[in-house]
């Protein structure tokens, strides 16, 4: 990153709520409420609202809230031929975890065009400062959708990771700063994740010259998570399967929870040489953080994550949460680690 960055520059994992008029809220595939022509406009908005709300908390990498898509998976599978939209089946994701209605592969992928260069040009167009965009991460789409053509989790992963990095390779060309892949899944299947999921997120990202990142996750504060988590045990060590991996691949960042998770934060240690960004902000709970606590979960990452490396961030995205809460959350994150430049600069 460049020298004249703040230190703990300020960054969030990716999705924000969206408004009610452009969707249904506190929904994870919510309906939007416009269409054609409109409903573009009301993504645009949506975004440029975003936008202005990170900037006015005081973020230093801002994105675009993934206003314009509807769900971090489906979002791209949308404009990729060889997928049937129409005849979607229920189908249980992330080890069964929870089901969700989903696409069937059907032929050979190929992207029909552009996915989010709308968004990604219009969000360029109108701030200043570093911006992130996000994708989802090979492994994750596969373990989203249901496969009637490959036959096989390891070949349609690198189907989807050359399509991954089409879009990517354009993002960038648009001005993105920095492209980041979603990779909860690899918290999941930790083995195959350290065995070819981190080769398939390196084909995505292959070529790229702007910042690359990987998020990992616990998921959405959504029930069906809660309780995964709540069954997990005291000790979450699932990232110290995939982190020595990921510290050898060319992937640049890594997001991660901490802050209300049990994942022991000497595990942060495994990603040495790599940006952490670090989860300061829970989205399983409408709790507002204080700045102490940010910046008390910054002061215990510091143990682990040398200075210059790590980047307050939410746990997770903040879709299916209260707009007001997200935005009081931003704000807390901010503080938090102003409170934290203060402490240990
Ligand atoms: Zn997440």
């Amino acid at each position: 990153m460049a020298q004249d960055r703040p230190l703990f520059p300020t960054t969030l994992a990716g999705s924000l709520p969206k408004p009610g008029w452009l969707a249904e809220t506190n929904k994870l595939w919510p309906q939007w409420k416009a269409q054609g022509a409109e409903l573009d406009q009301a993504k645009c908005d949506a975004t440029l609202l975003w936008i202005k709300a990170q900037e006015d908390a005081g973020l230093d990498i801002v994105g675009d809230g993934e206003q314009a898509r509807q769900h971090f998976v489906h979002g791209f599978l949308e404009k990729v031929d060889g997928i049937d939209f129409e005849h979607k089946v229920e189908m249980g994701i992330r080890n069964d975890r929870y089901k969700a209605m989903v696409p069937q592969v059907v032929a050979p992928l190929k992207l029909r065009g552009r996915v989010h260069a709308m968004e990604a040009r219009f969000a360029r167009a109108h701030t200043t400062k570093k911006l992130k965009f996000t994708l989802p991460g090979p492994m994750t789409i596969v373990d989203t959708v249901a496969d009637r053509h490959y036959g096989d989790r390891v070949k349609m992963a690198f189907a989807f990771a050359e399509l991954l990095n089409q879009e990517a390779l354009a993002l960038q060309a648009d001005g993105v700063d920095i492209i980041q892949f979603d990779e909860p899944a690899f918290n999941v299947y930790m083995a195959e994740a350290a065995d070819w999921g981190v080769k398939a997120l390196e084909r995505a990202a292959q070529g790229l010259t702007c910042t690359t990142a990987v998020h990992i996750c616990y998921g959405y504060g959504i029930q069906a998570n809660i309780d995964w988590k709540n069954a997990l045990g005291d000790e979450w060590r699932q990232y110290e399967q995939v982190f020595p991996a990921l510290a050898k691949s060319s992937i640049d960042q890594v997001s991660l929870e901490c802050y209300h998770s049990h994942v022991p934060p000497d595990l942060m240690k495994l990603l040495d040489g790599k940006d952490v960004l670090v989860g300061v902000i829970d989205v399983a709970s409408a709790e507002i953080e204080t700045p102490e606590q940010v910046a008390d979960t910054i002061g215990r990452a510091l143990q682990f994550v040398r200075k210059e490396r790590l980047f307050p961030c939410t746990n997770c995205g903040l879709a299916p949460m209260d707009r007001e809460v997200a935005l009081k959350k931003l704000q807390a994150l901010a503080a938090g680690a102003a409170l934290a430049r203060r402490r240990y600069a």
